[in-house]
């Protein structure tokens, strides 16, 4: 018996409607893909890539952890970022976080939470790099500006893999975008951190 019935249910309307406004949908997307962006998200249920942006199968490559976070040895965030850019060619990473956050904000509390304690470590870190724009803010405050901070650092750590790296050092055209979520109105806002070369992330 197959279980979770309701949800293969979904997945047959689903496809069954796609087929209906276009016949070769799936048989055109099976030969290949071609996405031109790369997403990095958060995983909350709540931030859901294609959705937000109202793209089809197809059109966003992504990966998604907690508190959309580009750990420097993270070798699954890596071989993605790697594959996405090498392979697939895109021209643009999108590092996408959103207000609200529970990865965020756990790091902002000082109880353990587990092993998890160690992710989030990385969000207790930038939070110590800001702390003279964070110190002094309400609570409230702190936790959209800790939301915001934590996806400008982000599109940093992109920009000094080896793979963006060496995408510049050869020219090629590669822009890393910092975008931030508002689940409460489902408005995406451009943080206005956009790099596309070595000389813009001076000083960062
Ligand atoms: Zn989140």
């Amino acid at each position: 018996m197959k279980s979770l019935k309701h949800l293969f249910d979904r997945n047959s309307a689903w496809a069954n409607g796609i087929k209906e406004k276009d016949p070769e949908f799936f048989s055109q997307l099976s030969k290949q893909q071609s996405p031109k962006y790369l997403w990095i998200g958060c995983s909350d249920s709540r931030v859901p890539a294609n959705q937000i942006v109202n793209l089809p199968p197809g059109e966003l490559f992504v990966h998604r952890n907690i508190a959309n976070l580009v750990v420097h040895t993270d070798l699954n965030c890596l071989s993605v970022i790697q594959y996405a850019v090498e392979v697939l060619k895109v021209k643009h990473i999108i590092i996408c976080g959103h207000y609200g956050c529970g990865g965020i904000k756990a790091a902002m509390e000082n109880q353990p939470h587990g092993l998890i304690d160690n992710w989030l470590r990385h969000i207790k870190d930038v939070g110590r790099f800001n702390a003279e724009k964070l110190n002094g803010l309400k609570d409230d405050k702190k936790f959209d500006m800790l939301c915001e901070l934590n996806v400008i650092e982000q599109v940093k750590n992109v920009c000094n893999t080896t793979i963006v790296q060496n995408t510049w050092r050869q020219g090629s055209e590669l822009l890393v975008h910092g975008w931030i979520y508002n689940i409460q109105n489902g408005i995406l806002k451009d943080l206005d951190t956009c790099i596309s070369a070595n000389q813009q992330l001076k000083g960062k």
